[in-house]
């Protein structure tokens, strides 16, 4: 079988080749930029691919997102129709997500951006807040990483709510389906945290008309994708003080650009895209593992719903 890889970095690329090669001994593993028979590719691992570079492998059986989301392979207006998608999941991603979820909710739960305001100022300012079970914190998204952040959310004791598409029933977790519901779980929402995909249903939906229906002082986790906000208006909302703090892993443009007012923003922490990136060598493993099962049986259990967008 003949493996494709790209990835935006040609050292990144290079180091993928050679991960793949080991875990993989009986496979050809190349980069895309040395395939000389675009014909002969079989499969075609990937991380944000430029347009039309997948379309020329005319005998593709699969595309691999190294990541959870596909919205980066979707993106290519030339993607050939029909080719399944599997995404790189699993327990590491998920564990990586939860403890990233946990530390930010925790973090403005207890307001520790004024606490460590105070300790620059010598100031022993105790700030008392409400137990977790009197503190209500929403997850919007509830697949693999939003299910299980709720999940960490409900076991420290937080009052939890989610949203998601389809109905679910998660344990500790209160759950609202579809946008009929999404008011009803914005409703007193005192920390959201933002884990849906990518797609043009969700694009922007961090938006005015969202943020305005959060009570007032609530906080803004956004772990997801940076297209999932609207920038302006979260730097409105921050200022008109209806929302009071910020954490942003993923942005519009990444790396964030040194010019944007996120970074100096006394209200916005900001993280390089890191609440949960797959360590390389575990994701190299689900990788083979999961090429393995689909060439073996035609598909596997991480393959997306690429219609759905996720
Ligand atoms: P997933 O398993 O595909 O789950 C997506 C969830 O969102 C599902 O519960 C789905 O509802 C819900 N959803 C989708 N569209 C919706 C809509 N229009 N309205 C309401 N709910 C909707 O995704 P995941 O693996 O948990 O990952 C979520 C996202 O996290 C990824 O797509 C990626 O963008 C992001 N991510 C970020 C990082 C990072 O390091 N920052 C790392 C990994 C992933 P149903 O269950 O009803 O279908």
């Amino acid at each position: 079988m003949t493996v494709a890889i790209y990835l935006p970095s040609q050292s990144n690329t290079d180091w993928w080749v050679t991960l793949m090669q080991g875990l993989l001994p009986d496979w050809d593993i190349t980069s895309m930029a040395s395939v000389t028979d675009p014909a002969t590719v079989d499969y075609a691992v990937v991380w944000q691919p430029r347009t039309g570079d997948i379309a020329k492998f005319e005998n593709l059986k699969a595309i691999v997102s190294v990541g959870a989301g596909i919205d980066h392979v979707l993106a290519d207006p030339e993607l050939p129709q029909g080719v399944p998608i599997i995404r790189t999941v699993g327990k590491d991603l998920t564990q990586r997500m939860q403890e990233y979820v946990a530390l930010h909710v925790l973090r403005h739960h207890r307001d520790m951006p004024r606490q460590l305001q105070a300790q620059a100022e010598k100031d022993w300012h105790s700030i008392v807040v409400p137990v977790a079970p009197r503190r209500t914190v929403g997850v919007m998204g509830l697949g693999n990483l939003g299910a299980a952040s709720a999940r960490v959310l409900a076991q420290i004791g937080f009052s939890v709510r989610g949203w998601s598409k389809s109905p679910k029933s998660i344990d500790g977790v209160e759950t609202f389906t579809g946008d009929s519901e999404l008011d009803e779980f914005l409703d007193g929402c005192e920390i959201l945290v933002n884990l849906l995909p990518l797609t043009p249903a969700t694009r922007g939906i961090l938006n005015a008309e969202l943020f305005a229906k959060l009570p007032k002082d609530a906080c803004v986790i956004n772990c997801a994708r940076g297209q999932h906000l609207v920038d302006d208006d979260l730097l409105a909302a921050l200022e008109s003080g209806h929302v009071k703090q910020a954490t942003l892993d993923v942005f519009h443009q990444e790396p964030l650009p040194p010019s944007h007012t996120f970074w100096d923003h006394p209200a916005i922490t900001v993280t390089p895209h890191i609440s949960s990136r797959i360590d390389a060598e575990t994701g190299g493993r689900l990788i083979a593992e999961n090429l393995k099962i689909f060439d073996a049986t035609g598909t596997c259990p991480d393959v997306a719903d690429a219609a759905r967008g996720y």
